[in-house]
């Protein structure tokens, strides 16, 4: 069931999503060669403690999760696609890293992620995250009263197909309000008029994933957890909790 939110309610989002926001800047700016995956988890926790906020992340245990969350960032580096446990690794120069991550304020959830590269950067690795980033901004512009989840769907999917990239298999956006993952889904790949209308007060998490060799096959590391790209190519993944509005799209968490 989709819940329609109230417009108190998306302020109270936009305000869970600018913690969001300030989390993946702080990662963002702490990131660089050296820097171990622990060590931005940390970063990340004290932006949430700092706020009041809580992780939907930490401690969260899906179906196909073998263990519960460790982390309130999800690291995921080169031919890591998503849902990376942070590790002792330390970045190296030229690594390509997603960083996804949620918190919770006054019962209200947020969700977004950022792909950048620290140290020398590849110029296939900066080609790939834009082309992420203008995925997802096609995706937000889709995101309107009136259109359907298939317009975001194949908005997102025009863009990593033109570009020449592969799309996983099975993943996407979803709704997202008192709980991080709510109806409906928003597959990265779709027809465009097609799926459920979009209302005011819709709120949801558009997350383009993108792989640099252009296959769509994925499997889970040993952790249960991590995807990585069947074909080892690198990939990136961003994402923005955007509310459907009379006005237009309305991104909550940027930055
Ligand atoms: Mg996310
Ligand atoms: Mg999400």
């Amino acid at each position: 069931m989709v819940e329609l939110k109230t417009d108190a309610s998306i302020d109270a989002m936009h305000a869970a999503g600018h913690v969001v926001g300030q989390a993946l800047t702080a990662v963002r700016k702490a990131a660089d060669v050296g820097v171990s995956l622990l060590e931005l988890d940390e970063v990340a926790r004290e932006v949430l403690r700092a706020a009041g906020a809580s992780s939907p992340f930490l401690g969260y245990r899906p179906s196909f999760a073998p263990t519960p969350f460790p982390a309130v960032i999800c690291a995921s580096v080169n031919e890591a696609i998503v849902h990376g446990i942070p590790t002792p690794y330390r970045l190296r120069d030229g690594d390509l890293v997603s960083i996804d991550c949620g918190a919770v304020l006054d019962g209200w959830a947020g969700d977004s992620a950022i792909s950048f590269t620290v140290g020398r950067p590849r110029a296939a690795d900066l080609r790939l995250i834009d082309t992420a980033e203008r995925a997802l901004a096609a995706g937000i512009e889709a995101a309107v009263v009136g259109n359907r989840v298939g317009d975001i769907a194949s908005a997102v999917g025009s863009v990593c197909r033109a570009g020449g990239y592969g799309i996983p298999d099975g993943f996407g956006g979803h709704g997202i309000g008192r709980h991080m993952h709510e109806d409906p889904p928003v597959p990265n790949e779709g027809r465009a008029g097609r799926g459920l209308r979009l209302r005011h007060g819709m709120v949801l998490a558009i997350e383009p994933m993108l792989t640099a060799g252009g296959g769509d096959g994925y499997h889970a590391l040993p952790d249960g957890w991590t995807l990585r790209t069947d074909d080892g190519s690198r990939a990136a993944h961003v994402e923005h909790t955007v509310a459907v509005t009379e006005g237009g799209p309305r991104v909550l968490t940027a930055r």
